[in-house]
């Protein structure tokens, strides 16, 4: 049985009918695993809970067989308790009446005890669908599960609807919308976000969970595409970097590794201990940053041409956002602790 959410992790639990694509998202967004290769995936029954050292606490569940809210011996506050969203996937190219018979229900049991959880339903697999299809199914959809709940007097369930597929960015995006909602000071940190682009005149400034690469944050200008796949591209190939010459490694491992000078200990290097870097790509003419904020999350930003030459104040500005955003976990850690 899954345990208890990890403290000030929001958690996310995962459902759907077999095939529908659950084990394939987890994959590509939680394990890097590139689209195609899930194609060999094996479809399997399971209840797990995904270990990761994510900045949430994510489970993938299969629906059916596993939830039968009429068994006695089911522990629904265990699951339900304390997730902050449920995301119900939908195989959009496939016959998706039973599935949405089955998530129907699934919030009709719901309703009456755990009323704020979030309902997510990502219409997924829709790639190779034009975008006149698309409205057209998620308009179905909507349609079906808001006649039959209010059918049973529930009005106003919070739902929410996001078309998704693995072989692009959209499946980011919307956990990146899905995961926003969840966490607390959103507008503290967007505020910090909105100071430091203004400051340092970056075009955009993301707080991006390392490991899935969703972003938990942004500034208010609008999300431009090319530029979010860029950054979050740029992730990869840092982390990648850091994983070999990075922070946390044993001496023994850096004496293996290196010859002098560069295998003198951690200690006695002058360095930032956290992951910094910025690089300017040919193509986007615009330089980009990242910056560590903390084991799990990272701040990347996208500046404008030019921005090189005032590299110093940049990282100083930077240096004190990161704080501020350090800062404001900290204080959410510590409330969840007192309780
Ligand atoms: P699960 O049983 O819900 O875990 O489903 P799987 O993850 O095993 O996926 C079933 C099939 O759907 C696999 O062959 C995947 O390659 C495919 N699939 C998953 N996501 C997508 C998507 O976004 N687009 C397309 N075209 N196929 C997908």
């Amino acid at each position: 049985a899954p345990g208890p959410a990890a403290k000030g992790k929001p958690r996310l639990l995962l459902m759907g009918q077999r095939r529908s694509g659950k084990s394939s998202i987890s994959s590509v967004v939680f394990h890097k695993m590139p689209p195609n290769e899930t194609l060999f995936l094996e479809s399997t029954a399971r209840i797990q809970k995904d270990s990761m050292h994510s900045f949430m606490d994510f489970q993938v569940w299969d629906f059916p067989g596993q939830v039968d809210f009429m068994d006695p011996s089911f522990d629904l506050d265990a699951i339900f308790g304390e997730i902050g969203a449920l995301i119900w996937v939908i195989d959009a190219q496939d016959e998706y009446l039973e599935a949405i018979n089955r998530l129907n229900n699934t919030i009709l049991n719901l309703q009456p005890t755990y009323p704020n959880i979030n309902i997510e339903v990502f219409i997924h697999k829709v790639d190779g669908l034009s975008d006149d299809y698309k409205l057209d199914i998620q308009r179905d959809i909507m349609q079906r599960i808001q006649d039959e709940l209010s059918d049973h007097g529930v009005e106003n369930a919070p739902i929410n609807f996001h078309l998704t597929s693995i072989y692009n960015h959209s499946i980011f995006e919307a956990f990146s919308k899905v995961i926003q909602k969840l966490i607390p000071h959103l507008p503290t940190l967007e505020a910090l976000l909105n100071d430091l682009c203004r400051s340092c005149r970056f075009e955009k400034a993301y707080l991006f969970d390392v490991l899935s690469k969703i972003y938990i944050a942004t500034d208010p200008s609008p999300v431009d595409m090319p530029s979010y796949e860029i950054c979050s591209d740029y992730i990869d190939v840092i982390v990648d970097v850091s994983e070999i010459y990075g922070w946390g490694r044993s001496p023994e491992y850096i004496t293996s590794l290196e010859g002098e000078p560069w295998n003198t200990k951690i200690e006695d290097q002058v360095a930032c201990k956290d992951a910094e870097s910025a690089i300017v790509l040919t193509d986007m003419k615009r330089p980009i940053m990242l910056r560590e904020v903390n084991k799990y999350l990272a701040l990347v930003a996208v500046m404008r041409e030019g921005s090189f030459e005032r590299m110093p104040l940049v990282t100083l500005n930077v240096d004190t956002t990161v704080q501020g955003l350090a800062e404001v976990f900290e204080i959410t850690k510590q409330k969840e602790a007192r309780g």
